[in-house]
């Protein structure tokens, strides 16, 4: 007996060949099949899936969902947007593991640790045997590894190569936001990154936004970053396709502690102080990002103010992002067909741009990329990166973590986790969830909430598929 049947809609599973009318049956938490005409009276239950496309659950390898950086509604937002899987890209990894069984909304979520001088670091310039203590930690706490925060907590150059060569040699995952005490978060911190990570591996984030236009016009940058990261295979990485960033309203001392914040200023137009901030909200330059029922939204204007004043300390959103590097970063390819920049990522989660199903799809609608393009960047890519073995494909056997897909009004209309539905018609009825660890995780983490992975399998650590 299967205990779900979608029956009637058009399955497009690239990574097993398939596009086509097609029943997709589910038993407990993997695919058991998909075959023309499937008798619903094998199935406890049955949805007529009628002008819907059923695709592999969509991965979002870039979000924020703990206090520090948004909240834990950043469960509930990304279930809304159709995600079934989801990594945490700073942690902490204590924190999603402490709430992921209550809050997680039925996602699948990992996490990554950030490294943060003065934080879990003693200072910028980290020996190896510090970095290695701080990244085996994080396995065992149950993330997937680590995270270097460049734009926001740089370390030296050479601290930033140790964390490279002390993950790899563990095989952690490691990701970069570019930038170091030598260089920015732009276009040269980004090129620095290429050559700090040399012919090791490791994840860049966020390709399109060190392509700003803040070091010379942002279609040069984007240009020369992806003609330097064409021809490594070794760097995974992610862009965005909203407009708006997010950084901290935290002021201290008259101005934005975020040096990233004051960019932002700068490059609207508007002083980098506090007064100058607080006319970008005023003037709906900078939105503030406020709970508003189980989500958070982007106030802009007066309201917005109101929130900001009453505490500082949250997420703030400028509209920075270039759209020509968004769009190159999108769908530029190398000549043997395969995405420079291998996924997209919302980088959203708590902040409110979970929009990568949303505009991915206006992508496919406006034939800037096929159908099959856009679940290999949101599902394929992703699950080979982060070595998800069971993800990615809709083959019998595999996780069941489905995306339903309106191609009409460019959303997702249901999303399917580990063969429960958790998210109908925009309302998140998914409870629980899964978190994903590695086998060096503490053995303490078991039972059905744990899915354990091996990153020897990550595109990182394997022979990247042909
Ligand atoms: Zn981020």
């Amino acid at each position: 007996m299967y205990s779900l049947l979608l029956k009637n809609g058009r399955l497009v599973d690239p990574a097993s060949g398939v596009d086509g009318k097609l029943d997709v049956a589910i038993e407990g938490t993997r695919i058991a099949c998909a075959a023309d005409d499937i008798d619903p009276g094998q199935a406890s239950q049955t949805l007529d899936m009628e002008g819907k496309v059923i695709v592999p659950g969509i991965i979002d390898p870039h979000v924020h969902l703990t206090e520090r950086l948004g909240g834990h509604e950043g469960f509930y937002m990304l279930a809304q947007a159709g995600i079934t899987t989801a990594v945490d890209f700073a942690g902490p990894v204590s924190e999603i593991r402490d709430c992921f069984r209550k809050e997680a909304c039925g996602l699948n979520i990992a996490s990554l640790e950030a490294i943060i001088p003065g934080d879990n670091l003693s200072n910028e310039n980290p020996p190896s045997k510090e970095l290695e203590e701080v990244i085996l930690s994080s396995l065992e706490e149950g993330g997937l590894g680590i995270k270097i925060m460049g734009g926001h907590y740089p370390l030296t150059p050479e601290a930033t190569r140790r964390s490279v060569d002390v993950s790899n040699r563990n095989e952690a995952y490691i990701a970069i936001h570019a930038g170091t005490t030598k260089k920015g978060s732009n276009l040269e911190g980004a090129l620095e990154a290429v050559d700090i990570i040399g012919a090791s591996s490791a994840h860049l984030a966020h390709i399109n936004s060190y392509c700003r236009g803040t070091v010379k016009p942002a279609l040069e940058e984007v240009l020369d970053l992806l003609a330097k990261l064409r021809s490594r295979k070794n760097i995974v990485s992610g862009s965005y396709l909203a407009m708006v960033n997010g950084t901290s309203g935290k002021c201290i001392e008259g101005r934005p502690e975020s040096l990233i914040t004051r960019r932002c200023l700068e490059m609207g137009g508007y002083a980098q102080t506090t007064r100058g901030l607080e006319k970008a909200i005023l003037s709906g330059f900078a939105g503030v990002s406020t709970r508003k029922g189980k989500t958070n939204v982007l106030l802009y204007g007066e309201e917005a103010r109101k929130v900001w004043l009453e505490d500082d300390n949250v997420p703030v959103s400028f509209p920075v992002n270039s759209p020509e590097a968004i769009l190159l970063c999108a769908i530029t390819k190398r000549d043997d067909n395969s995405f420079i920049v291998p996924s997209f990522v919302s980088d959203g989660g708590a902040i409110a741009r979970n929009c990568i199903v949303e505009r991915g799809l206006m992508l496919v609608k406006m034939q800037y990329m096929s159908l099959a393009d856009f679940i290999l960047k949101t599902s394929i890519n992703p699950a080979r990166m982060l070595g998800l073995t069971t993800k990615g494909s809709l083959s019998p056997g595999k996780d069941g973590d489905i995306t339903i897909l309106d191609l009409e009004t460019c959303t997702a209309s249901m999303a399917i986790a580990r063969g429960k539905i958790i998210m109908k018609d925009k309302e998140v009825l998914g409870t629980g969830g899964t978190m994903i660890i590695t086998e060096k995780a503490s053995p303490g983490f078991k039972g059905d909430h744990f899915q354990r992975i091996s990153l020897s399998e990550s595109q990182l650590y394997s022979k990247p598929a042909s």
